[in-house]
């Protein structure tokens, strides 16, 4: 895998339920076409010319260095890291990825940091030892479908759905506290289907995110986007007080 270095890895996010975040790789392999926000941002800044360019990682070689050097400086002001917003901590068959994501989520929980990861990829199963400080960390895994053929053509080289919701259930059992991130849904002109069946799949977690598609040329010729999503809000709302589970509603998502 080819290797780049940084100046600087942890930083504040500006995400509307995050903390500190880092991105230990730069691009993901599961190219996602919803489009993926990261790879458009790192396009307009000129990071990365093309989607093959982004589809092929390259791993921050520093990063563990960077990580002694910066958390003694931020330790006192982190609640949590996040892992990640750009890029994904554990790439679907990017086994030195993974590696190097488990190194991070020691490091910092050696340190006593807490820590959260969202994947589209599968949990290893090293996650589920609840060491010392490890047992504070919380997992989510995005998804929004439960149809493979919408994930082979949205999200090609990610996990198959239920690899991901399996290993998610693992971390459950274990007794970590577990999230799904249904962002972002799309409307019935790219997949019919049934919000129930997923929300079904999914009511082992301890929070659901959800969030609607943008910045999709064919969602966006949906005539009744707002109404939509409005009503799967309020689903989503229903159901979560039904069960107790926590959501939050991303912004933008419901009038
Ligand atoms: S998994 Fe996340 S970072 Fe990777 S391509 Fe998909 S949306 Fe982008």
């Amino acid at each position: 895998m080819k290797t780049i270095e940084r100046k600087s890895l942890l930083y504040k996010s500006g995400v509307e339920y995050a903390d500190f975040c880092l991105n230990h790789v730069e691009g993901c392999s599961h190219g996602c076409k919803y489009p993926c926000y990261a790879y458009m941002m790192k396009k307009r800044c000129g990071v990365i010319k093309t989607y093959d360019e982004w589809c092929e990682p390259k791993i921050v070689s520093n990063a563990l260095d960077l990580l002694d050097k910066e958390i003694p400086k931020y330790k006192g002001k982190i609640k949590y890291v996040h892992l990640c917003f750009s890029t994904d901590p554990f790439m679907y068959n990017q086994e030195q990825v993974c590696d190097l994501s488990l190194k991070i989520i020691e490091k910092l929980n050696l340190n006593e940091i807490r820590c959260t990861g969202l994947t589209k990829g599968i949990f290893p199963k090293e996650l589920g030892k609840r060491n010392g400080f490890s047992r504070n960390n919380e997992y989510g895994i995005t998804l929004v479908s439960l149809d493979e053929n919408f994930r082979k053509e949205f999200e090609p080289n990610a996990a198959p759905f239920e690899s991901r919701i399996r290993a998610l259930e693992y971390l459950h059992e274990k007794g970590f506290k577990t999230w799904v991130s249904m962002e972002p849904y799309p409307t019935p002109n790219l997949i019919n289907q049934d919000l129930k069946s997923l929300l079904k799949a999914l009511s082992f977690v301890d929070k659901i995110i959800f969030g609607r598609l943008n910045y999709n040329a064919k969602s966006s010729e949906f005539k009744y986007t707002k109404e939509f999503y409005n009503s799967l809000a309020l689903s989503v709302i229903a159901f979560c007080k039904k069960n107790k589970i926590d959501y939050h509603i991303k912004q933008g998502t419901q009038n």
